[in-house]
């Protein structure tokens, strides 16, 4: 104790670290083992029985709230009622789609290739890590807090404080010498100090950090404002901290950023959780589509922009909200536009809401000028040199270009991670694969490369990989879709590779047909991609196109995203707000007239609209469902046809994603076998997804049952999720529950009452012809109906690749389309 007092009046905090350490390992010398299990898993730490001094209560009783951190992890598998907070965000729904869809024509020459599509092929590994990684997930929960939930909460995430709970474990598996574990818990508190020390200097370091009382006190005169600074100077992490500990929280109000992203959503929110110490959820909590990350205490809350937008369906005066940032705004999309009128609206009629406006382009006056001038907030930026090379020839195939160019920096440059844009999931877990495989031919001969992927679609878990530091002697390289541009950002980058590519929503007005396609990025995006190099210090940029395209080639800015999107979805959200006037709408860059009308039409088409344009009966219901109109109103027929609990089964099996089914290489006739039982009866694909989760719903959600049926353990899980959802929205909208067992044709009647425009028919040479667009497409061959070949199909989706695929089919009878869809369809004779 003398010791520890001479530390502190010297203020040493080494030996006053390992004073402490050793006075806290006497008290607890005197506990037993199991005291100390329950005492981690109730998290209280106990003073009482051990006499202390000021000084050294002190010491511990800071380093209870220290150790009231950890709980942040292990708390979050041991609450029992944490299902509806912490449930895994695995892989996501539209994005799935998203990722899926239309590929460019460099990749389907790919598929040409044997060899590429044996090494994609190689991706069916994937499945069975993934898997091995949840099982490992779900010991880990039994093994700590006894509990076997069937393995829901056991794929808890631990972005925060993963080694802590591994020393639990440990600790309990293995009973070992109590002094040893005495020893790491002490040591793991300590990296808790140390690490919330660090975390408040990085704060403290952040370029936006000097201007806090400036920008607060902007923020405080002006209603509106619009914030300009380089990514990674702290807008989207540290503003709305700012705010809260400035007062804008109090009295029950709450901060709401928005991003496009959602993995941007839940990374920034577990960010600034663990830089405020709370439990992701509590304070900070995020909100993205079918999935609440918030509670009653949440007062930062940051969401996709979509689901802002929703919630102006339930709040029209967003009332709980005292500032609503709408962050990245520079990325104009569909939601963040719509956004933007709805918001400014609100400003007019609420003098007591704040409006942050932030942006990573300088290029704020077009934001300014809409904000009827608001005054624009610049944040210095601060971005080291950054030297840019062009290839001297255009590269034909730029995934094998990327794949080199990295190797080739790798082994030339000095240390320095580095970053690689792709356009999606599909070329990133090729070119991971291909790395991995070159990595391997070269022993260790070279440097360890440890390869980090970014999308939408990775495991949170896994995302939280590119955040941790690169061990020493080695390099990171970083494979990111666009989301690494600047919605999240990523330290120790020296050095950017960029093909030039992302994939771009675009919509043919004509055919009023959405499909994703991989486009060249413009001159903005090539620069914002190349400035993720200078933000700690000189970097590079590899750009895999020359410097002629890059100047004649390139749009200036990329269109935003109202200009190229079917706008069904937004016209029957507007209309649901009670926006009627469309044309009259404060859009900052109007859609085109055409695409507005096309909407119309189609919602007129399902029956959303009436003729005068306005909202139906049937197109509020719709509206309360967060999906595509065609599938909404799939799921209002179905009430009609008496099968909602079977659409609904459907629409959630539809909106997890498209990897239901996985094959592995060793296995693909066991594989092809369990598959085609789903289907007996070709009674669809549909009807098979309904199958699918009818027979896993029977095995009690069994994962060892995925595994014999070969079906996506994290796709099943998070169509259930999805399905809880949509049933609770079946009873706010007043559908009835009802199931029509065994009755196949009267959900198909539902699906098509949805899904009519996308009917097809055979032609002759075996071909389809899709009923509206005219043009010619193909059954996928992943469907069950890629041999049976009805005359008539309806499916949910069409795919690009090597050629134009329908995804999801199910024979339909033509005189349905009729009795349906009377306005749409009539019979020729
Ligand atoms: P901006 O919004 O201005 O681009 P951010 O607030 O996103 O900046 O980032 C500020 C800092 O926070 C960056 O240095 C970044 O590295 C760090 N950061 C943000 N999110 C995370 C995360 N999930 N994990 C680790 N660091 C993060
Ligand atoms: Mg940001």
């Amino acid at each position: 104790l003398g010791r520890r007092s001479e530390a502190l009046d010297r203020g040493d905090t080494s030996e006053l670290r390992t004073a402490s350490r050793q006075a806290y390992l006497e008290k607890r010398k005197k506990m037993k083992v199991e005291e100390m299990q329950d005492e981690i898993i109730d998290n209280e730490f106990i003073f009482d029985g051990v006499k202390m001094t000021n000084a050294e209560e002190m010491e511990l009783r800071r380093k209870k709230e220290i150790y009231d951190l950890v709980k942040v992890s292990v708390g979050k598998d041991a609450d029992a009622d944490a299902g509806d907070y912490y449930r895994m965000p695995d892989a996501y729904d539209a994005a799935a789609n998203v990722d899926q869809a239309k590929r460019f024509a460099v990749q389907r020459q790919r598929y040409d290739d044997p060899e590429a599509a044996a090494r994609d092929g190689k991706r069916s590994n994937f499945f069975s890590e993934q898997e091995a990684w949840e099982e490992q997930q779900i010991r880990k929960s039994r093994l700590h807090f006894g509990s076997d939930d069937g393995g829901r909460a056991g794929g808890g995430y631990e972005l925060v404080l993963e080694g802590v709970v591994d020393f639990v474990k440990s600790t309990v598996q293995a009973g070992a010498e109590p002094d040893g574990e005495m020893d790491e818990l002490a040591e793991a508190i300590d990296a808790k100090v140390t690490l919330q020390r660090e975390l408040q200097d990085e704060r403290k370091n952040l370029p936006v950090y000097k201007f806090k009382d400036d920008l607060l006190k902007a923020i405080d005169k002006y209603q509106v404002l619009i914030i300009v600074g380089e990514t990674g100077s702290g807008k989207t992490t540290q503003i709305p901290q700012y705010l809260h500990e400035a007062g804008y929280t109090a009295k029950g109000k709450k901060i709401a950023c928005t991003q496009p992203r959602r993995v941007a959503a839940m990374s920034v929110a577990a960010r600034v959780a663990q830089e405020m110490g709370v439990k992701l959820g509590h304070e900070v909590g995020y909100s993205i589509r079918f999935e609440d990350c918030t509670s009653d205490k949440t007062v930062i809350k940051y969401m996709t922009d979509g689901m802002l937008l929703r919630e102006f369906l339930g709040e029209p005066d967003l009332a709980s909200y005292s500032v609503v940032m709408v962050d990245e705004a520079h990325e104009r999309t569909l939601s963040t536009d719509i956004l933007f009128g709805l918001v400014k609206d609100i400003a007019r009629f609420r003098p007591d809401v704040k409006l942050l406006i932030s942006s990573a382009t300088l290029n704020a006056e077009k934001f300014s000028d809409f904000f009827d001038e608001a005054p624009i907030f610049k944040i210095p930026g601060r971005r080291y040199k950054v030297d840019i090379h062009y290839t001297t020839a255009p590269e034909a195939d730029y995934i094998a270009a990327a794949v080199v160019t990295v190797l080739q920096l790798h082994v030339t440059q000095p240390a320095g991670d580095i970053l690689l844009f792709l356009t999606g999931q599909e070329e990133i877990e090729t070119v991971e694969e291909m790395l991995k495989q070159k990595m391997r031919t070269f022993g260790g001969k070279m440097a360890e490369l440890v390869i980090c992927p970014i999308y939408a679609n990775l495991p949170t878990e896994l995302q939280a990989k590119i955040f941790e530091p690169t061990p020493e002697g080695s390099r990171k390289v970083v494979v990111a879709t666009n989301i690494a541009e600047t919605s999240l950002t990523i330290d120790g980058i020296k050095y950017v590779i960029d093909p030039g590519f992302c994939k771009l929503k675009s919509y043919n007005p004509r055919t009023g047909m959405e499909s994703l396609r991989v486009e060249p990025i413009s001159k903005a995006s090539a620069d914002q991609r190349a400035g993720r190099s200078g933000r700690t210090g000189p970097g590079k940029c590899f750009r895999l196109f020359t410097e002629y395209n890059f100047r004649n080639d390139l749009d200036d800015d990329t269109v935003p995203e109202i200009q190229r999107s079917n706008l069904a979805n937004v016209v029957l959200r507007l209309k649901a707000l009670g926006i009627n006037d469309l044309v009259s709408f404060d859009f900052m860059d109007p859609p085109a007239s055409e695409a507005l009308l096309k909407a119309l039409e189609e919602l007129f088409a399902l029956g959303a609209l009436n003729s005068r344009g306005e909202l139906t009966k049937t197109g509020r219901r719709m509206a309360e469902f967060p999906l595509d109109p065609m599938l909404s109103k799939a799921i209002v027929a179905s009430e009609k046809y008496k099968c909602s609990e079977e659409v609904v089964t459907i629409a959630a099996m539809l909106s997890a994603g498209n990897a239901v089914f996985y094959r592995p290489k060793d296995k693909l006739v066991h594989a092809d076998t369990a598959r085609q039982a789903f289907h007996a009866g070709n009674v669809g694909d549909h009807v098979a997804l309904l199958n699918v989760y009818n027979a896993w719903k029977e095995s009690g959600y069994s994962s060892q049952w995925c595994r014999e049926n070969f079906v996506q353990p994290r796709t099943m899980k998070r169509a259930r999720d999805v399905r809880d959802q949509l049933e609770a929205l079946l009873e706010r909208v007043e559908i009835e529950h009802c199931s029509g067992v065994g009755d196949l044709g009267a959900i198909t009647k539902a699906v098509t009452a949805g899904y009519f425009r996308n009917a097809a028919r055979r032609q002759k040479d075996g071909s389809y012809r899709a009923v509206k667009s005219r043009q010619t497409v193909f059954v996928h061959p992943s469907s069950g109906m890629a041999e049976v070949t009805p005359s008539w199909v309806v499916y949910h989706e069409l795919v690009l690749t090597t050629k134009e695929y329908m995804r999801q089919v199910t024979e339909l009878k033509p005189e349905w389309l009729l009795e349906i869809a009377p306005h749409y369809y009539q019979r020729r004779d």
